[in-house]
């Protein structure tokens, strides 16, 4: 089961990554993840990795991709794995799918958790955060027993920079117009499954393994 998972931050991404993860024992290969690994590792791509990230530059595709590679290569993604947060760009993707056919494989389903942004700004406006603990509390959802004052400490409850409308919609707006290539692309090839990351959790759950299964 080779699969990309797509979301904006909010869809619910890294919950339904988790629940792939356990269903088919395969693992989540998010890039952070695996460049941060590598870097570790120091191995000859982790150490050009992290002269990029050193000076604050992006690292380049060529490097990504090595990495993604190196990673898809060990053992534990011999039955499959969950891309999440590569491919990025269309070059990306097209470096994956020759470097898939080389090991014999090739991607089964591209899942695309969509958003609607007021129903988004809507949930996440309400987050509030402990100052002192970190716990999470929601004005509508999970409202603290006293305004502004956390159940736990008594801390001060403020509302995060990511919580806040204007990063939301900026971030919506960016990852539609760095996504929407990668979306027609894999909608092309066939392998696109969109589904609405606003719906309860274990609905989307089920959709997501239904259509895996169509496959
Ligand atoms: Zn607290």
């Amino acid at each position: 089961m080779d699969l990309i998972l797509l979301g904006p931050p909010g869809a619910g991404k890294g919950t339904q990554a988790k629940m792939l993860t356990e269903h088919f024992g395969i693992p989540q290969v998010a890039t952070g993840d695996i460049l941060r690994g590598a870097v570790q590792a120091g191995s000859a791509l982790g150490l050009k990795a992290k002269g990029f990230m050193d000076a604050g530059l992006l690292v380049p595709d060529e490097v990504v991709i090595g990495i993604v590679r190196e990673r898809l290569l060990q053992e534990d993604c011999r039955a499959g794995f969950i891309l999440d947060g590569f491919p990025r760009t269309v070059a990306q993707a097209d470096a994956l799918q020759s470097n898939l056919a080389e090991l014999g494989r090739r991607l089964d389903r591209v899942v695309s958790l969509t958003v609607d942004a007021d129903a988004l700004v809507e949930r996440l406006t309400g987050r509030r955060t402990c100052r002192s603990c970190g716990r999470g509390f929601h004005l509508t959802f999970d409202p603290p027993m006293v305004a502004g004052r956390c159940d736990a400490c008594g801390g001060e409850l403020y509302q995060r920079d990511d919580d806040r409308e204007e990063t939301i919609r900026k971030r919506l707006t960016v990852y539609a117009q760095q996504t929407a290539p990668l979306i027609d692309y894999y909608r092309s090839a066939k392998l696109l499954v969109e589904l609405d990351g606003m719906q309860a959790i274990p609905v989307v759950q089920e959709q997501v393994l239904s259509a895996l299964q169509a496959g």
